[in-house]
């Protein structure tokens, strides 16, 4: 690989990045666009997506849009083909937590099937819009952000993990469903990435510290959220091109290190 190919993994391609406009997502889309592709940034934050859009220059916009709003995702995968031409990459990385370690003891219905419309029925929708028009193309890439609590447990809140454990089965399947047409389907599984509200909070910080630098595998280095978007990228580039089906674990080693916490 020649060392201009190497910088321009993506020349051409055209990504979405869903949860785009902060954290994994919008490292994500920094790394998308140096590595050559055109970038849709969607999400909810208006403001952020709009003013990191504005930064970011011509190959890149921003598109308004509630994973867990099926109309507004099949709205934005036909806008972005509307003004790219085409879709190669869908990163569906939108998702949330509930902000307390609830306990199944406690936890409201209405809480659960927050968390699952947005984290897994969102994820569903994003990869069956994507689906539809990536199938008469027969090629594209579909990535997930899971969770690497799909590999320890005791570290995410039951609703939480069941929607990332779901990511992973919704990946292996549509693996082999849209493998057929050419389309490769796998998710990533970070975790420590000091993100959102966690970087404003100091207990977070401290957990993140105690829990990568003392207890984990890589002592004394944090995980950032370009370090997932690195991985986004080996997934989304022809370097990773016959890798479907998987769930790459982000984590410096933590969940083999310490396979559970309870
Ligand atoms: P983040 O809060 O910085 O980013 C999440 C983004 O998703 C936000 O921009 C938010 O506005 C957007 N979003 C939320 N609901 C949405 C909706 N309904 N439709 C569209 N966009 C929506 O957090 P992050 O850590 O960058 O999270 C990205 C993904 O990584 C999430 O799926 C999260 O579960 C996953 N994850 C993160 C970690 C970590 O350590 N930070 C670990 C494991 C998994």
């Amino acid at each position: 690989m020649s060392s201009s190919t190497m910088n321009r993994r993506l020349e051409g391609k055209v990504a979405i990045v869903t949860g785009g406009a902060s954290g994994i997502g919008a490292s994500t889309v920094h790394l998308f666009l140096e590595h050559g592709a055109n970038v849709v940034i969607a999400d909810i934050q208006d403001e952020l997506g709009q003013a990191l859009s504005d930064k970011l220059g011509d190959n890149v916009c921003y598109m308004h849009c509630d994973v867990s709003n099926e109309e507004q995702v099949s709205d934005l995968v036909d806008s972005t083909v509307a003004k790219f031409g085409h879709l190669d990459i869908m990163y569906s990385n939108a998702g949330i937590i509930n902000n307390d370690f609830g306990s199944i003891l406690h936890v409201q219905k209405e809480q659960i099937e927050r968390i699952l419309s947005v984290n897994l029925i969102g994820g569903f929708l994003v990869a069956k819009h994507a689906a539809r028009v990536m199938v008469p193309n027969k090629k594209g890439c579909i990535m997930f952000t899971a969770s690497a609590c799909t590999k320890i447990a005791g570290i995410a809140d039951s609703s939480y993990a069941a929607s990332k454990y779901g990511i992973v089965g919704l990946t292996k399947n549509l693996a082999t469903e849209l493998g057929l047409h050419g389309i490769r389907v796998n998710c990533i599984s970070p975790f420590g990435v000091l993100t959102g509200s966690a970087i404003h909070d100091e207990t977070k910080k401290a957990m993140f510290d105690r829990i990568m630098g003392e207890v984990g595998n890589l002592k004394g280095k944090l995980l950032k959220a370009e370090d997932v978007a690195k991985a986004a990228l080996y997934l989304g580039s022809d370097e990773g091109s016959y890798v479907s089906g998987m769930n790459l674990v982000v984590d410096g080693g933590y969940s083999v290190v310490n396979p559970s916490l309870l």
